[in-house]
């Protein structure tokens, strides 16, 4: 490929509204341009990288025997309702009229009636296919003996995503990997979740960059029902904390934290009602330092408690409220209050209902007293006594707090987020490290969800209908092929991992006014591409070869071979690596034998990178 011919316009400058390294440089290197807020149009270099990305995912998937289709991205709300999930998915989802239900909105406001316009929504744009395919399976597959079927689709997704950032890493508009299989039981369905993880374990591996499996939050339902995929990188928008010791690693939404051992506040004493006035004071550590009696000139932090009031929502719509104590130099994990109430839903109790319902200000809120409010408390509060809470009066604070004597029907549980540092609940010996990940990838099993709400049923051996046991499996192409350059660039742009670099070889002319240089360029040129190698040809005229240099470096195509009347007097072209910057010379017509060197060694170090 010709680059005089190549749609593409470099531009030095770092566009002002991109956040994070890999939008940057696919901004500046021509690869993505902004349509909208989240949506972006690929141009043809990167569209060759999530081309050959998708390539390497098809490949792994093929060796599991899935089958590949493609399913509409405008869908209707009728399939939704049936899930349930047109109601529960929030304004995520896309929805809109076609032009027969707006004909009749428009009629019915003619008529004077003033209808609610959502209510005539009737379609969504997918930002996922669950129902979908539960309807095409439901349709096809009747017997035991079709089953198991893994399907999956490439396609693009729309979610209306509440702040599109990061370019191609949070769009609204981007495309996704989505498969979903269908089995029998549990058994099958769980040897399909593990055969999912390890292919994605290929898909990653492949590209050479750090990943981890990561266990996630799967919902109410518990349990390691699903594993997100991570690459490790700075910029990543979750937190997750993986052993030292052993093989646990999690997302901190879900990151198990271990009981700590309480310090000696010293013999249980009684709870002496607000005790403490701190007029004013609204921070957890100042109000700690202000807690003053004849005894204490202030109190540490670990002796004070924290206090959350949230709503909880559920499948039903019926709601609660729940109260969440900590101690006071812990965080709360709202991920895992929502989970151990099991609700659809948790929101904080907007304050104006909790000053309501406690009679005080932000900050003096408390557990005890509190009528109608399920209390959970933090694990590592089992045991505790004589600590301090909000006395629901403003500005004071009860002090002698025993949570199993003054919270009856209190629960104690693992509310906290874990910490960097934390011993591990899994092996009890290592402890936590913190890492910042871009999730991938998600392997999810889903169970009889989705089968069950849409009838999506099997004839079993004796001819009994039951539920299909479902898993569904994602894997974010364009964010992965973000992801990758967040991983691998330098000052001067990005370094392409191999497998989906736009080209293999880019050769830089820089004297393609001169016949005899040009020549010997499109000589190369041919050379390699007959030899498989993808060639970018910078033959673009009246530049300096400091520019075109700049250019390949921000482009970063993995090996650059220079062809310049200087170098042709001495008879030689320069090979050089955009990572390590080592630089080879020979003859021209050594040139295919040296790009194959290069890519056996390039690859070989991808090999043992991979799954880093
Ligand atoms: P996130 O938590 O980042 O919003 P998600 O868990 O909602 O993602 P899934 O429903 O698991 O996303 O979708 C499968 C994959 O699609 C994700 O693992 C991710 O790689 C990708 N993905 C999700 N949302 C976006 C987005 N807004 N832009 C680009 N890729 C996305
Ligand atoms: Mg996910």
């Amino acid at each position: 490929m010709k680059q005089s011919k190549l749609l593409i316009q470099t531009l030095r400058e770092t566009p002002r509204d991109a956040d994070v390294v890999s939008q940057q440089l696919m901004m500046r290197a021509g690869m993505i341009q902004k349509v909208a807020a989240g949506i972006y149009s690929y141009l043809p270099l990167a569209f060759r990288s999530i081309r050959k990305f998708e390539e390497i995912v098809r490949e792994e998937l093929a060796k599991d025997g899935c089958q590949e289709l493609l399913m509409p991205a405008v869908l209707p709300a009728e399939l939704w309702q049936e899930s349930g999930r047109w109601k529960f998915y929030g304004d995520e989802l896309l929805r809109f009229c076609d032009r027969k239900a707006k004909a009749e909105l428009a009629e019915r406001r003619a008529r004077g009636e003033q209808p609610d316009e959502r209510d005539f929504f009737n379609f969504c744009l997918g930002p996922t296919h669950e129902e979908v395919i539960t309807d095409i399976v439901r349709r096809n597959v009747r017997s035991y003996k079709q089953l198991p079927m893994n399907l999956f689709q490439i396609q693009t997704k729309f979610r209306d995503e509440r702040r599109p950032r990061f370019g191609l890493m949070r769009g609204r508009e981007f495309t996704m990997k989505d498969g979903y299989s269908f089995h029998v039981d549990d058994a099958c369905a769980d040897r399909e979740y593990w055969a999912m993880f390890n292919a994605y374990k290929r898909i990653f591996g492949r590209l050479g960059v750090k990943f981890r499996p990561v266990e996630a939050d799967s919902g109410a339902i518990g349990g390691s029902f699903t594993h997100e995929f991570h690459v490790l990188a700075g910029s990543g928008e979750d937190a997750i904390l993986s052993c030292d010791g052993c093989d646990y690693t999690s997302n901190i939404e879900k990151t198990e934290a271990p009981k700590l051992a309480g310090a000696n506040f010293g013999d249980r004493r009684g709870l002496i009602k607000d005790h403490f006035c701190t007029p004013g004071v609204v921070g957890q550590v100042e109000q700690a330092a202000g807690m003053k009696d004849g005894e204490h000139d202030g109190m540490p932090l670990a002796q004070t408690s924290k206090f959350f009031l949230y709503r909880a929502t559920f499948s039903d719509g019926a709601t609660k409220l729940v109260g969440a104590v900590l101690r006071g130099d812990h965080e709360v994990n709202p991920v895992k209050v929502k989970n151990l109430v099991a609700a659809a839903e948790l929101e904080l109790l907007p304050l104006d209902e909790a000053e309501a319902l406690t009679g005080a200000k932000t900050g003096f809120m408390g557990p005890v007293g509190l009528a109608g409010v399920r209390l959970l408390v933090d694990r590592s509060l089992e045991g505790a006594v004589n600590l301090t809470c909000g006395a629901n009066r403003t500005d004071y604070h009860h002090f002698g707090l025993d949570p199993a004597r003054d919270l009856p029907g209190c629960t104690f549980v693992d509310l906290r987020m874990a910490a960097e540092g934390d011993t591990c609940t899994r092996c009890g010996k290592g402890h936590y490290q913190a890492f910042r990940g871009i999730e991938v990838g998600q392997v999810f099993k889903l169970g009889i969800k989705y089968s069950k709400a849409m009838s999506c049923t099997f004839l079993d051996e004796q001819g009994k209908e039951n539920p299909m046991v479902m898993g569904c499996y994602g894997i974010g192409i364009t964010r992965t092929v973000a992801a990758a350059i967040e991983q691998n660039y330098d000052a001067d742009g990005i370094i392409w991992p191999w497998p989906i670099a736009p080209y293999q070889v880019q050769i830089v002319c820089l004297d393609p006014a001169s016949p005899e240089v040009a020549g010997v360029a499109n000589q190369v040129e041919q050379e390699l591409e007959d030899a498989g190698f993808e060639v970018l040809h910078d033959d673009r005229e009246g530049l300096s070869p400091g520019a075109k240099f700049k250019d390949a470096d921000l482009l970063g195509i993995p090996l650059r071979l220079t062809v310049g009347a200087k170098g042709l007097k001495d008879g030689i072209i320069e090979l050089r690596d955009r990572r390590t910057k080592v630089v080879v010379k020979f003859k021209p017509e050594a040139a295919v034998g040296e790009v194959c060197v290069a890519r056996d060694r390039l690859l070989l170090e991808l090999e043992t990178a991979g799954g880093r």
